[in-house]
C-alpha cells in the first residue's frame, strides 16, 4: 500500500493467524473496505517461528507446521486482494476508534468504523519472576530461543535448564535436543505440567528429559555467562521453596517458559475493560469489548492452546464486526486530525452494545474450580443459537463435572470430563435448546466432583 487511508470501515491490528482469518471472513461477509496492519515485515505472526508440526488438525484436517498453517491463510489473504500495511505499528487507539500508526509512510491517523484487536501475546520475562542472581548472558525466554534457532540458525546454548513447562518450553526441549544440546531438566513450580499432555509425552518422555514437578530455580550463577542454576523443591500448598534441599545443576543456558500475557497496552489505551484472570478484554458472545465497535480475538483475548481455535474465534469476531457496521447508522467516522477526536455523535454507543454496567448483559462468573472463562458476558437481547464457553480449570481434576448454573443455582447444563488440567483450555457448548428464560442476575460456571 503506497498511501495510508484516512478512514476505513474495518481495521484489523495484527497479521497473525487471528488477524488473517478475521480479514478473510470479513470479506466473505461482503465487506470490501478492510485494512490489516502488521508491525512485522511479513504476515503469519508467531507461527513463522513454530517449525514443528501439530497445527491445523481441526481446521484443515491435516497436520501442518506453523509456517505451513500461516502460509495457507497469508496466500488466501494476498489472493483476496485485501489491503495491508506491513512494517506498520499501531501506537494508539482512542475509545472512538482513531488509530495512530507509525510506518515507512510516516506517522498517520486512521479513523475506523470498527476495529478488531488481534495483536497476540507476549512471554512473561525474567524480571516478572524476580529470581536472585547475576544478570549474566544465557538467560532468555523460550520464545526468543525459538526465534534464534528457527529463524536465525543460532544455538542459544549447549546445556540447558528450562524453567516452566508451558508448551513453548516443552517444544524447545525437544528442538534443542534434536540440534545436539543436552536439556538437563524442565523445572515446574506446580505439581502438574502447564503444557498439553501430548507435548509432555512427545517432547520430554520420548527423549528422556526429566520433568521436575513442584520445583523451582532459586538462584542463577555466572559472571558473564551462566554457569549453573540452583533448584529447590517447593511446598505443595504455599509453593515456597525449601532452601534446606537445594541442588546445583551446571548449565550454560536457562530458558524461561513461564506464561504468556495478552498484548493489552493498546486495549487499555482504548479504554477497553480487561479481565483480571485472562488479562485480555472482557467480551460478550460476539467478542465485542466494552468499547462499541472494538472486537478482540486470538491470543490478545485469551491465550489459546491450538491455533485452529484462534482461526475460528477470529471468524466470529469478523462476523460480529461486519454486523456492527451493517446495524449502525453511523457513517464512517471522520476524524478531526488536529485533535485525534471524532465528532460527538460517533461517541454514542448503538443500543445493545456491551458496556459492563448495562442491564442487557448477563455476566458469566468463574465459580469454584474455574480460573477463567471467555466470553464473560452474554448480551440478553441477542441470545445465540449455540454458545461456546472456553475456560481453564484452576487445578487438575479427574472424573469431574462442568456445571453451568443460573443465579438461583438451577442447573442449565452439566458435562462430565475424565480429566481437566490448567494446561489444557477446555470448552463447553450450550445449544439453544438448553437456554432457559434469561433472567436477571448472573450465570456461574464451576467444576463439581
Ligand atoms: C513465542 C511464542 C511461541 C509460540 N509457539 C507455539 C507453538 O510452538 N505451538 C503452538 O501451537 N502455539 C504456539 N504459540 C501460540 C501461538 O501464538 C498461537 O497459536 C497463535 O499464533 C496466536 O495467533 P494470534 O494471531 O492471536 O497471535 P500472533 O501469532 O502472535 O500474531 C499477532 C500479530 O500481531 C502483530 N502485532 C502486535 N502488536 C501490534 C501492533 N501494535 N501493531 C501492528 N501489529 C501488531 C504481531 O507482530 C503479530 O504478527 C506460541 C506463542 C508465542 C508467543
Amino acid at each position: 500500500m503506497k498511501v495510508m487511508p484516512e478512514k476505513v470501515s474495518l481495521v484489523i491490528i495484527g497479521g497473525g493467524p487471528a488477524g488473517l482469518a478475521a480479514a478473510l471472513e470479513a470479506q466473505r461477509q461482503g465487506l470490501t473496505d478492510i485494512l490489516l496492519i502488521e508491525r512485522d515485515q511479513q504476515l503469519g505472526g508467531i507461527l513463522n517461528q513454530c517449525i514443528h508440526t501439530g497445527f491445523g488438525l481441526h481446521y484443515f484436517g491435516e497436520e501442518l507446521s506453523g509456517p505451513e498453517y500461516a502460509d495457507r491463510f497469508s496466500t488466501a489473504f494476498t489472493t483476496a486482494g485485501i489491503a495491508c500495511l506491513l512494517e506498520s505499528h499501531v501506537l494508539e487507539i482512542t475509545p472512538d476508534r482513531v488509530l495512530t500508526v507509525i510506518s515507512p509512510l510516516g506517522i498517520r491517523k486512521i479513523a475506523a468504523g470498527a476495529v478488531i484487536l488481534a495483536m497476540g501475546c507476549r512471554e512473561r520475562p525474567r524480571g516478572a519472576l524476580g529470581i536472585p542472581g547475576t544478570r549474566c548472558a544465557g538467560v532468555l525466554t523460550a520464545g526468543m530461543a525459538q526465534r534464534l534457532l528457527n529463524l536465525q540458525g543460532m544455538m542459544p546454548g549447549q546445556s540447558i535448564v528450562i524453567l516452566g513447562s508451558g508448551d513453548i518450553g516443552l517444544i524447545m526441549a525437544r528442538r534443542l535436543t534434536l540440534e545436539g544440546a543436552k536439556v538437563e531438566a524442565v523445572v515446574e513450580l506446580m505439581p502438574y505440567s502447564s503444557g498439553l499432555t501430548r507435548n509432555v509425552v512427545q517432547c520430554l518422555q520420548d527423549y528422556e528429559i526429566p520433568l521436575l514437578l513442584s520445583h523451582t530455580v532459586v538462584e542463577t550463577h555466572g559472571r558473564e555467562r551462566l554457569i549453573g542454576v540452583t533448584l529447590a523443591p517447593v511446598h505443595p500448598q504455599s509453593r515456597k521453596p525449601d532452601l534446606a534441599q537445594t541442588r546445583f545443576i551446571a548449565c550454560d543456558t536457562l530458558l524461561l517458559s513461564v506464561g504468556l500475557i495478552p498484548e493489552n497496552e493498546l486495549s487499555l489505551g482504548a479504554g477497553v475493560v480487561l479481565d483480571p484472570a485472562t488479562r485480555g478484554p472482557r467480551v460478550d458472545q460476539r467478542l465485542g469489548t466494552s468499547q462499541p465497535g472494538i472486537f478482540a480475538c486470538g491470543n490478545v483475548l485469551h491465550v489459546h492452546d491450538l491455533v485452529d481455535d484462534v482461526s475460528r474465534e477470529a471468524e466470529q469476531a469478523a462476523r460480529s464486526a461486519v454486523a456492527f457496521l451493517n446495524e449502525t447508522d453511523l457513517p464512517a467516522p471522520q476524524a478531526d486530525f488536529s485533535t485525534g477526536r471524532l465528532p460527538d455523535q460517533h461517541l454514542a454507543a448503538p443500543a445493545g452494545w456491551p458496556f459492563p454496567e448495562q442491564p442487557s448483559l448477563l455476566p458469566i462468573l468463574a465459580g469454584p474450580g474455574i480460573r477463567s472463562v471467555v466470553p464473560q458476558l452474554i448480551s440478553r437481547d441477542r441470545i445465540p443459537e449455540t454458545l461456546r464457553l472456553a475456560f481453564r480449570p484452576a487445578r487438575v481434576y479427574r472424573s469431574a463435572s462442568i456445571c453451568l448454573r443460573d443465579g438461583q443455582g438451577q442447573l442449565i447444563i452439566k458435562s462430565q470430563r475424565r480429566i481437566l488440567t490448567p494446561g489444557e483450555e477446555a470448552r463447553l457448548t450450550i445449544p439453544a435448546s438448553h437456554w432457559p428464560a434469561v433472567t436477571a442476575g448472573h450465570w456461574q460456571l464451576s467444576i463439581e466432583v
